[in-house]
């Protein structure tokens, strides 16, 4: 039996580690960590004040500097990713002349001409309250992924449009307000709450000494997190751009596979417009380890063995397909 894999690879949990604001801060001390452990980054960037010193409607965090393109542009040859976090770090209703469209669309298309890579994911400013007010508008944009500000870890019915978040901190979060599971704090994270599911959490700055400690974190606090991380998952979460894994669950979850003789399975997909990465893992049961190559369109696919199974993986489903969207998989 040929099944779809949750994650890629076969992993048993995805993650993805996102910086909310995008300060300049990121360079120094967060992405040096990020190489050290293979983790790529993320950054949601106020668009409307890129390359400048922030000054944003009752934001606690006004006067420390903002990445410009340039830094984001290079983030980018580091394998990370860049969302929108609005255009001004809106607050609904009370700020003044809050224009919904320019914070949640026009941001869009001004950030990808700036930063030269398609935006697909939104990450809502302040608090839940900003939620509804922007998500018609998070539609008609065509973001892909949108991260709300309340916490938990992602499961298989995770609605993309309203991805569970959680604040990675140096201090005590204010967990009780945005709902985000003390089970999830460095301490307490144990790999049965990842199990499955995908974390998606958010911090800010990255400094020693650091400032707002409910919402920021030291190099050291960042490096910790990473290691227990690793560790507890024996080094086989799936470490991935936000865009990675929603396009992977995407593709999962409108990916169907058929028996087409024997050994031959038709996977058929109604591929989703938008996605950037069009890879996909499989896994086949294989208890007398009879499996001696696979095909995926004309193609040889790596495998390796598990628990009985093999597990490979395509990495452009769609560089296989031959008129209508079925990619054939032989078994030999
Ligand atoms: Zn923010």
């Amino acid at each position: 039996m040929l099944s779809v894999c949750r994650f890629l690879n076969n992993a048993p949990c995805a993650y993805s580690m996102t910086y909310d604001e995008g300060f300049v801060d990121i360079l120094a001390n967060a992405l040096p960590i990020h190489k050290k452990y293979g983790i790529p980054g993320h950054a949601d960037v106020v668009v409307g004040q890129l390359g400048q010193r922030r000054n944003c409607y009752r934001s606690s965090m006004n006067g420390l500097f903002h990445m410009g393109a340039e830094h984001l542009r290079y983030l980018i040859t580091e394998g990370w990713s860049v969302g929108n976090h609005s255009w001004s770090h809106f607050v609904y209703p009370t700020q003044p002349g809050l224009d919904l469209y320019r914070e949640v669309v026009y941001s869009r298309y001004y950030l990808e001409d700036r930063i030269g890579v398609p935006v697909t994911f939104f990450a809502i400013p302040n608090n839940q309250c900003n939620y509804e007010p922007a998500l018609p508008f998070i539609r008609q944009a065509g973001y892909l992924g949108c991260q709300q500000v309340y916490g938990g870890v992602n499961r298989d019915d995770v609605d993309l449009l309203k991805i569970l978040n959680f604040m990675v901190a140096e201090g005590p979060i204010k967990a009780k307000a945005y709902r985000w599971p003390l089970s999830l704090t460095t301490e307490n994270l144990k790999f049965e709450e990842l199990d499955g599911g995908w974390l998606c959490e958010t911090t800010h700055l990255v400094m020693p000494n650091v400032i707002q400690p409910h919402k920021n974190i030291t190099p050291e606090g960042l490096e910790r997190r990473f290691v227990k991380l690793l560790e507890i998952t024996d080094r086989r979460l799936w470490a991935a751009t936000p865009e990675d894994v929603i396009d992977y669950i995407l593709l999962r979850r409108r990916t169907a596979i058929k028996p087409a003789g024997a050994n031959e399975y038709d996977v058929t997909v109604d591929f989703p417009v938008g996605i950037q990465k069009r890879q996909m893992s499989f896994a086949l049961d294989d208890p007398k380890q009879a499996v001696k190559q696979i095909m995926a369109g004309d193609k040889s696919a790596d495998f390796r063995r598990e628990d009985g199974k093999v597990v490979f993986t395509v990495a452009d489903l769609a560089a296989g397909f031959v008129k209508q969207s079925t990619l054939r998989i032989k078994i030999i």
